[in-house]
């Protein structure tokens, strides 16, 4: 059986009385939810951090495409004159990238429609790795004991951060840019 998602009733304070209403005092101490906040300190140690990060199980966490930190905006960036890329011109290049994996696509006998409903044997043919890609994952696979199916999540991402470029091939930095969404394996899991 996997481990459960979420905490048990353990948590709780021997004595402590589990119904409605009752304050529930708890054994652990509890994050003060500044942790990686650039504007506050946190003093948390890091078994509290991951034992408040545990509560979403591993098994769990790799079933997820991307997790990333966004640290809160500062009034600086908030107020910075530069200007981003409009939702426009990301619409137009997420339009483009949809159609190349369905032109990608269109041979198969299964009806696929985009690169995150590749099964393994999709990603042996679809996500072909330079020398120097597959140099760079497996030291990453290696230095944070990511998973198989870890592996392949980051391969699904990398086509599409490559598609999302026009890319046609996979390349180191495609590679790197899914590596970083795996915030979560490689803060506590690894
Ligand atoms: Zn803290």
């Amino acid at each position: 059986m996997p481990p459960p998602l979420v905490s048990s009733p353990d948590d709780l304070a021997p004595g402590s009385v589990d119904r409605p209403g009752a304050v529930q005092q708890r054994k652990y101490p509890q994050p003060c939810g500044f942790f990686n906040d650039r504007t506050r300190d946190c003093h948390c140690t890091s078994p509290i951090i991951q034992r408040y990060i545990s509560k979403i199980s591993g098994p769990l966490l790799e079933r997820i495409d991307i997790h990333i930190d966004v640290p809160a905006v500062n009034y600086k960036e908030m107020r910075s004159t530069s200007v981003p890329e409009s939702s426009a011109s990301i619409r137009q290049r997420v339009i483009r990238a949809r159609d190349t994996q369905l032109t990608r696509f269109s041979g198969l006998k299964e009806r696929l429609y985009c690169n995150a409903q590749l099964a393994p044997r999709h990603i042996r043919a679809f996500c072909e790795l330079s020398t120097d890609c597959e140099r760079l994952l497996e030291r990453a696979m290696a230095q944070q004991s990511l998973t198989a199916r870890t592996h392949d999540r980051i391969l699904k991402v990398a086509r599409t951060v490559a598609d999302l470029e026009a890319a046609p091939a996979i390349e180191p930095k495609h590679i790197a840019e899914a590596i970083q969404y795996r915030t979560l394996d490689r803060t506590f899991w690894a």
